[in-house]
């Protein structure tokens, strides 16, 4: 098909004048009949890759999407640009299925949304229709290397047994190379050509910061932009209410949003947000998927994510309109703990683990981040992205050895037996019930470290555990211990670089925050 068919079909029946990168070269070699993986950010324009097909080939397309929620807004939308479609699943009652299975038949729908439970049903229906174009959304779900595994997604494989002649569409966001070559064969792609977009969103900035005191944080950043909308990420279902709560204290307009609530309310929520009803969501990471608005100025991770996909998925929904737009991830030292448990618990421990691990590393990063970020997405970038917290205030390195020393030989006089706070008590030569009662002010090096700051000592101990000199025994009541490289510093007279950390006046007992 030539160009000039395919852009007159995108202005005639979507109204863009112009493709987006890579959707005209994926909808060409879904025409030529290739199935075909793409692999593009959100926001990145997949919808019209196999909705534009499906106005050109003869038969109908079948849209596989895990996302019932959305399958009516995006049959809705297409509606409204005069385009046939319907979805299926079990959110109709009966009635409605069949009557819409029955209207399949009639060839004149292009369209049909499935979910992947409602698919076996249908396969009686496949007998009496020509698919011409199968199209799997959120492919990923297939993978159970990916972060976001679907049981019901393992059945798609019977597709291309099914159809093998029809083309299929593998769409997703997720793009480590693990889950793109387990997508290709667990849907039994044949020969797939494999279509991977940019994933630089130079108009994203992105900064993290130590979680102390993330709350005045937050609530400080909102207050400096009260037309701006944007989201905030936690981790669990409590911490979104209470933060929407502690905001809504401040006078500003925010709500919570997670899979608990009840699904009116869901919903209301999310027509409020994208109407500019609602300034912030205080969110799971149930929110957000699919939802279409361009003007999120801004996305706030509470909690570290659990791996660089699902991060890089969730900062992708600000500022889908192109305009600069900010992120801000707060880390902090409680929630790698807990992470780092769940991860050990869940299926795929080890690859969970070691994908958190990689998360870590980009929010300890002291080089530029979005290479970190797009290198990890197989991109090779050379050049500094100057819209990263690194790249606008590089850390300054100094000679650390004697701290070192210091932390180290605590380490050491406390027996392995302490936590991270304990030590930095222990360090400042602090005066508690805990210091006391194990007689800690009697050992040697109690308080060598009194002259730095509390949050210093935090983030000193942090970058020890991150150049590897020690370590958390997370099964060990989150105890500190020495590595074997540990020894280097305390007798070898090895050197250690540490960077100076930004100066904030903390207090000590928002360092514990949890
Ligand atoms: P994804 O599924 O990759 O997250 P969508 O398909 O939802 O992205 O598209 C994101 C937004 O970009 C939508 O608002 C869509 O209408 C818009 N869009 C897609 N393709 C184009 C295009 N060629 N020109 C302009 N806008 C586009
Ligand atoms: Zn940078």
């Amino acid at each position: 098909m030539t160009s000039e068919i395919l852009h007159a079909g995108l202005k005639e029946n979507f109204g863009f004048e112009k493709f987006r990168p890579n959707q005209e070269d994926i909808i060409n070699t879904i025409l030529s009949g290739q199935d075909t993986l793409a692999i593009m950010p959100t926001g990145g324009g997949k919808s019209i890759c196999f909705q534009l097909p499906a106005l050109l080939l003869p038969g109908i397309t079948v849209v596989i999407s895990p996302l019932i929620a959305l399958m009516k807004d995006q049959v809705d939308s297409l509606k409204a640009n005069g385009i046939a479609a319907c979805f299926i699943n079990s959110s109709q009652t009966e009635q409605e299925q069949q009557f819409y299975m029955d209207s399949l038949k009639t060839n004149i729908i292009k369209l049909v949304y499935i979910a992947p439970e409602s698919l076996s049903y249908l396969d009686v229906l496949f007998n009496q229709l020509t698919v011409s174009l199968i199209a799997i959304d959120e492919a990923h779900c297939i993978s159970a290397w990916g972060h976001d595994f679907r049981p019901a997604y393992t059945n798609l494989g019977y597709l291309k047994k099914r159809f093998p002649t029809t083309p299929i569409l593998a769409l997703t966001a997720t793009a480590d190379k693990a889950t793109r070559t387990d997508i290709t064969k667990q849907l039994n792609l044949s020969n797939p050509k494999t279509v991977v977009a940019s994933f630089d969103r130079k108009n994203l900035s992105l900064e993290v910061r130590p979680a102390l005191d993330r709350v005045k944080q937050i609530i400080d950043f909102i207050e400096t932009k009260p037309d701006e909308s944007g989201i905030v990420y936690c981790l669990s279902r409590k911490t979104t209410e209470e933060l929407a709560g502690k905001l809504q204290k401040k006078g500003i307009n925010a709500k919570a949003y997670h899979a608990g609530l009840d699904s009116k309310l869901r919903s209301r929520t999310q027509d409020d947000f994208i109407n500019d009803d609602c300034q912030v969501v205080c969110a799971t990471i149930a929110f957000g998927m699919g939802i279409d608005k361009s003007n999120v100025r801004w996305v706030i991770h509470y909690n570290l994510p659990k791996n660089i996909e699902g991060y890089y998925q969730e900062i992708g929904r600000a500022g889908r309109d192109g305009l600069p737009s900010e992120t801000i991830l707060f880390e902090s030292y409680s929630d790698v703990i807990q992470l780092q448990k769940f991860a050990s618990e869940g299926l795929n421990a080890e690859v969970q683990l070691a994908k958190l691990e990689r998360m870590k590393q980009y929010a300890d990063a002291l080089s530029c981040r979005r290479k970190i970020l797009l290198s990890y997405f197989g991109e090779l970038v050379t050049e500094n992205c100057g819209n990263c917290d690194i790249c606008k205030n590089p850390p300054r390195f100094f000679d650390g050895t004697v701290i070192a020393q210091k932390a180290l030989s605590a380490i050491t006089r406390l027996q392995e037996k302490e936590t991270l706070p304990v030590i930095v008590d222990f360090l400042k030569g602090s005066k508690n019930a805990h210091i006391y009662e194990h007689e800690y002010q009697n050992l040697k090096t109690y308080g060598i470290g009194a002259d730095i700051s509390w949050y210093d000592w935090n983030q000193y101990l942090i970058q020890l555990i991150n150049l590897g000199y020690c370590e958390i025994a997370f099964h060990q009541h989150n105890k500190i211990l020495l590595t074997p490289f540990a020894k280097k510093v305390l007798f070898e007279g090895e050197k250690v670089k540490l960077t100076t950390v930004v100066k904030k006046t903390i207090e000590k007992t928002e360092i514990q925050e949890k």
